[in-house]
């Protein structure tokens, strides 16, 4: 019986051991699963991705949660069904996807974390931008103008792992101001699906208790910046008070440029975006891709690509133009 298989029958046996025994290798099916497309960063990341993978001949299948775990679970379903070869996901919930990873294990499909963490899932790969040093970057930004006085700390979503690798970052520069008495966190709490009205009532909410006497805000990201910004705009203590950021959403950058946000940080995104295309192909093809870390989701160490973040100031702010960001019109633009 055995004399009998041909080469052909061996190689495809071995192919369907090897990987989706559907994969096309030439032109693969990426499903990209997004958390909330509504916010500016995450609509270019899927415009740089597309673009990207297409390039290297795949087709992409974008689904985006609006901030929904049930949704996010049927459109990762959905696109297994659809025979997708690997799956690209920026989790809503961290926690909730142990299952859907394990669907698309059994059906052969390569699984991607993208920017944020999937824990307690088999995942393939993450790819992010290194968190704990975006953290550092934001608690190192304000302590520029604020070195010393009351700090209140605006986390990200709780749903979110990165917002925990932010914090770990940011105290891990501010823990020995905080033991020598310098720095004083007079609050801290976590931003639902890192609102930005819901950061706004925070910081409200922290103004009245502190008798409007805060320093600095430790905003995790720029949407949640903003609602502080407007909050300490009421009290006319926007400018006054320094505020951190990340993603170098336009708004923020033309915050900082109004002397309203002391610092974003830049991400570049056509860079992690690209760089998960090309990482997806590479684990479909059964290529060998360049990882830089492991990171433990809580199931296993999973296989990192860690890309470096910038913090960006005024004093830097043609950082975003140099790279094609945006435009000197576009930051000028009122
Ligand atoms: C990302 C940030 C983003 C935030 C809100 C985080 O996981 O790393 O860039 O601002 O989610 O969408």
């Amino acid at each position: 019986m055995k004399k009998l298989l041909s080469t052909a029958a061996i190689a495809v046996m071995m192919a369907c051991a090897g990987g989706n025994a559907m994969a096309d290798a030439k032109n693969p099916k990426i499903g990209f699963s997004i958390d909330d497309l509504r916010l500016e960063r995450w609509a270019r990341d899927r415009d740089y991705f597309v673009a990207a993978a297409e390039q290297q001949g795949a087709k992409v299948f974008v689904q985006s949660a609006d901030a929904s775990e049930q949704r996010q679970i049927a459109q990762i379903e959905n696109l297994i069904s659809r025979g997708v070869d690997v799956l690209v996901i920026v989790p809503y919930n961290a926690t909730v996807l142990t299952n859907a990873v394990r669907e698309a294990k059994k059906a052969k499909i390569k699984v991607i974390s993208y920017d944020r963490l999937i824990l307690n899932a088999d995942i393939d790969a993450y790819i992010s931008f290194d968190n704990n040093m975006v953290g550092q970057l934001q608690a190192q930004g304000v302590l520029a103008v604020k070195p010393k006085g009351n700090f209140y700390l605006l986390g990200g979503a709780p749903t979110d792992s990165n917002a925990k690798m932010l914090r770990e970052g940011q105290l891990k520069v501010l823990q020995p101001l905080i033991d020598k008495g310098d720095v004083k966190v007079v609050g801290k709490q976590w931003v639902k699906d890192w609102s930005p009205s819901e950061a706004m009532s925070i910081v409200e909410n922290a103004l009245t208790a502190n008798g409007n006497k805060i320093d600095a805000v430790v905003a995790s990201n720029d949407a949640t910046a903003g609602g502080a910004i407007q909050a300490l705009a009421s009290q006319k203590l926007d400018g006054k008070v320094a505020v951190s950021g990340q993603d170098s959403d336009l708004a923020a950058v033309k915050r900082v440029i109004a002397g309203t946000q002391t610092l974003t940080v830049y991400k570049p995104l056509k860079l992690i975006a690209s760089e998960a295309a090309k990482l997806s192909v590479q684990l479909v093809r059964g290529e060998k891709p360049a990882f830089n870390a492991k990171y433990n989701n809580g199931f296993k160490e999973v296989d990192s690509v860690f890309l470096k973040p910038v913090a960006l100031t005024k004093a830097n702010i043609d950082v975003v133009i140099k790279d094609g960001f945006y435009t000197q019109a576009q930051l000028a633009a009122k």
